[in-house]
C-alpha cells in the first residue's frame, strides 16, 4: 500500500459520508452535535463479540429505561442483569453496572476523555477504550475490531496469521489513522468492513480505496486475514434439575457472583464437568428430594471456550421436600422476564406456556 495516507482517508470518509450504516447509537457522519459519550460506552459494551442486529434492541431498551450514566448507576443490580439476560457474556453487564457506579460516584457521572482514562473503567478493554476515545472525543486512536482487522489485513497483504498478526496489525490502523475525524475514520473503517470488504467475496470493484489496496494487487485479498488453527472445543456434561412445585412454579437459583453467567439465575445443575456424564453423582446434586425423571433429549449450548450438554431431569417434591431447597420459585408465566440466561431458557422453554424469543448473541465484529 502506498504511503499517501493522508488521501487514503479523504476517499474512505467521502465513501463514509455517501454509505455510512445507519446505527441505533450512531450519528450521522459530520454531525455538528457531539456524540453521548455514555451512548458510545453502553454501544461499545454491548458490541463485544456480538453482532450489531443482536445489540440493537438492547441498546434501545437500556437507554430508554436508564437514559444517562447516573440513571444506570442508580439502578439495583439484579435489574441490568435481568435486562441484559439473552445478550452472553453476562461479566460485561456485571462491569457495566460497576464502571456506572464509578463514573457517577468518582467523576461525577462525567466519562474519562482519554483511552488511558477509560482503560481504567470495568469492563473496558483496549479495543473498547481506543473506540470510546476516538468516537466520543475525537482522540486519534486505532480502531481495531473484526472487521478493521480483516480490511487491514488485506489493504497491507499482511500474511501472518491471527492472533500472531494484532500488533503489527494495530499498528498499520495506527498509521492510517487521521488526526482529524478520527471517529469518522474509526467507523467508516468498520462499514467497509461489512458492507464491502467481506469475509467472503470482497467486492473490491466497489471499493472506494481498491487503489491503495496491496491484498488486491496481488490477488491474495479474498484468503486474508490468515488464522492459526483453533483448537477443537471441548464438551462438558450435567445434569439440569427442573424442579416443578404442585402449582407449577419452577425452582431457579442464582448463580455465584464469579465466574461464567455469574450473578444471573439459573435452573440448578450438577457440576459441568468434561468427559462421560456420571449420572449417579451428577443426581446426587439434585437441590431437594424427590422423584427425578429424564427428559426427552438433550439441551446444548455453544460457549465460547466450550460445549455443554444438559440433560434435563424433572422432579415434583412432596410439600415436606419443598423447604430444602435454596432459590425462589417462579411461575411458568414469568419465566420469559425473570431474566435468565440463553442456555437457561432452553431448559425452561421445556415448562413455558409460551416461550418467548431466544436472542443469542453472535460472532464477533460489526
Ligand atoms: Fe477489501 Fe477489496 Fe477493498 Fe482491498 S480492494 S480493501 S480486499 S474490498
Amino acid at each position: 500500500m502506498p504511503a499517501d495516507f493522508h488521501s487514503f482517508a479523504t476517499e474512505l470518509l467521502g465513501w463514509y459520508r455517501r454509505h455510512a450504516r445507519s446505527l441505533p447509537w450512531r450519528l450521522p457522519p459530520g454531525s455538528a452535535a457531539p456524540p453521548d459519550p455514555y451512548a458510545v460506552w453502553l454501544s461499545e459494551i454491548m458490541l463485544q463479540q456480538t453482532t450489531v442486529a443482536a445489540a440493537g434492541p438492547y441498546f434501545s431498551r437500556f437507554l430508554a429505561r436508564w437514559p444517562s450514566v447516573r440513571d444506570l448507576a442508580a439502578a439495583p443490580r439484579e435489574d441490568v442483569l435481568a435486562a441484559w439476560a439473552g445478550l452472553g457474556y453476562y461479566s460485561r453487564a456485571r462491569n457495566l453496572h460497576a464502571a456506572a457506579r464509578h463514573v457517577a460516584e468518582a467523576f461525577g457521572g462525567v466519562f474519562p476523555s482519554t483511552e488511558e482514562g477509560l482503560r481504567a473503567l470495568p469492563g473496558v478493554g483496549p479495543y473498547t477504550a481506543a473506540a470510546i476515545a476516538a468516537i466520543a472525543f475525537g482522540e486519534r486512536a486505532a480502531v481495531v475490531d473484526a472487521n478493521v482487522e480483516r480490511v487491514a489485513a488485506r489493504l497491507f497483504a499482511v500474511e501472518t496469521p491471527l492472533p500472531a498478526a494484532k500488533p503489527e496489525i494495530r499498528e498499520k490502523v495506527g498509521l492510517l489513522t487521521p488526526a482529524a475525524a478520527p471517529g469518522d475514520f474509526a467507523q467508516a473503517m468498520m462499514d467497509l468492513g461489512a458492507l464491502v470488504c467481506s469475509p467472503k467475496r470482497p467486492q473490491c470493484a466497489a471499493c472506494p480505496v481498491a487503489a491503495y489496496c496491496e491484498g488486491r494487487a496481488r490477488g491474495i485479498a479474498e484468503s486474508l486475514p490468515r488464522f492459526a488453527p483453533k483448537k477443537a472445543r471441548a464438551t462438558r456434561r450435567a445434569v439440569a434439575f427442573l424442579c416443578l412445585r404442585s402449582d407449577g412454579a419452577v425452582l431457579l437459583r442464582r448463580r455465584p457472583d464469579k465466574g461464567l453467567l455469574g450473578g444471573m439465575l439459573e435452573v440448578p445443575s450438577s457440576p459441568w464437568a468434561e468427559g462421560a456424564l456420571d449420572l449417579e453423582a451428577a443426581l446426587a446434586h439434585a437441590p431437594l428430594r424427590a422423584r427425578w425423571r429424564a427428559r426427552a433429549g438433550l439441551v446444548t449450548h455453544t460457549f465460547t471456550h466450550f460445549r455443554l450438554e444438559l440433560a434435563v431431569y424433572e422432579g415434583r417434591p412432596g410439600a415436606s421436600a419443598i423447604g430444602e431447597a435454596d432459590g425462589l420459585w417462579v411461575a411458568p408465566s414469568d419465566l420469559a422476564t425473570v431474566g435468565l440466561p440463553t442456555v437457561m431458557r432452553k431448559v425452561t422453554a421445556l415448562v413455558e406456556p409460551a416461550p418467548g424469543p431466544l436472542f443469542a448473541a453472535g460472532s464477533a465484529g460489526r
